[in-house]
């Protein structure tokens, strides 16, 4: 019987706490359809942490890797032909994952390999060939229906839950596949070092816009973060006048969030700002222009500039905690 088989992303031996989501829809997609569900680590040791995800199971009927050297470090056309290989190997004909930088740049070429459709930032499962995602930049929503017998998709990880714990399951290996990087080539991997949370996973995020004018004006929305034990984020302007790193982007072409609390600072409220924050519970607006479209979707709102409005806050949580 074909499957639905979901992608993983793994760091250290680990299954990436982002990754969980993608495991619910595609259970939901599963239930939907009556197929098994099956679960892929790709990698170029990927055993290890497959044996951490087995041990969890995730619902899923077994864990399979494929090994390659050339999957490391990640390129999207080794990726795109190691999903390929397994979706053929296994006779996947749903196959998806967490709408994550790295599947949102991999699983678009296996699919276009396949001659597939693929349903991008799924939001919710209507049924086994119906799904609702966001278009226009998020401002509607859409259902898609599917009319092929094999598919992609990407899950938003914000919309689903984490998927839990069902018990062990079986670890196979994939034989080995011709794997290329097609004449890709990485340069250089930039990692940001950071204590603090992931942005998609972080509870509080403060993110500061144009409005910041350099990099080291951050200094002050840093001590912001961590003393509320959140993640640093930013707009697409900041990240491209080089103020923080482009991995700190929240925004559509940015990293999807929804923590508890959202803090824009200096941020105007772009719809494609809005597009990756919107669902965030509760939303605080710093912004010296009260017209400033950031104030529609705010929870609260404070017209200031954030010279003066964010170090009184800074002293006030300080004072606070003691
Ligand atoms: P601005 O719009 O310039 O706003 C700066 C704000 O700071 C203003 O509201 C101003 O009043 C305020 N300000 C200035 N000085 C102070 C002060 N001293 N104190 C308080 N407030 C002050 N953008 C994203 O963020 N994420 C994305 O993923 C993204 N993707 C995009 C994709 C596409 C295809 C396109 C076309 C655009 C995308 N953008 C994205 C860009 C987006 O359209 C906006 O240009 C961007 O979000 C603006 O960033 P900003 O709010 O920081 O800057």
């Amino acid at each position: 019987m074909s499957k639905v088989l979901v992608i993983l992303e793994t760091a250290g031996g680990q299954l990436r706490p982002h990754s969980l989501p993608g495991i619910t829809c595609a259970a939901e997609i599963a239930r939907a359809t009556g197929k098994p569900l099956h679960l892929l680590v790709l990698g170029a040791q990927p055993g290890e942490a497959a044996q951490a995800v087995a041990a969890a199971g995730y619902g899923a009927a077994a864990v399979h890797t494929l090994a390659a050297p050339e999957l490391e470090p990640f390129t999207a056309e080794a990726w795109g032909d190691a999903i390929v290989h397994a979706a053929r190997t296994l006779d996947a004909s749903v196959i998806g994952g967490t709408a994550s930088s790295t599947l949102r740049d991999a699983l678009p070429r296996a699919a276009a390999i396949l001659d597939a459709p693929l349903v991008s930032e799924v939001v919710k499962v209507k049924s086994g060939d119906t799904f609702v995602r966001p278009i226009s930049a998020g401002r509607a929503l859409q259902d898609q229906k599917v009319n092929s017998g094999t598919f992609f998709f990407t899950a938003r990880g914000t919309e689903f839950e984490h998927a839990h714990p069902t018990g062990a399951v079986p670890v196979q290996a994939l034989a080995a596949a011709a794997v290329s990087t097609r004449g890709a080539q990485v340069k250089g991997v930039q990692k940001t070092e950071s204590s603090r949370p992931q942005l998609t996973e972080a509870k509080v995020i403060v993110s500061g816009g144009r409005g910041m004018r350099e990099g080291a004006n951050f200094k002050i929305l840093e001590q912001l973060t961590d003393l509320l034990g959140g993640a640093l984020g930013a707009s697409r302007a900041a990240t491209d006048a080089g103020m923080v790193p482009a991995d700190l982007q929240v925004g559509q072409t940015g990293k999807i969030v929804a923590p508890e609390l959202y803090f824009a600072v200096a941020i105007s409220g772009a719809i494609q700002h809005l597009a990756g924050m919107k669902g965030s519970k509760t939303i605080v607006a710093i912004n010296k222009d009260a017209e400033a479209p950031i104030f529609q979707v705010a929870d609260y709102g404070l017209v200031a500039k954030w010279e003066e409005a964010v170090p009184q806050l800074v002293e006030l949580i300080k004072a606070r905690k003691g």
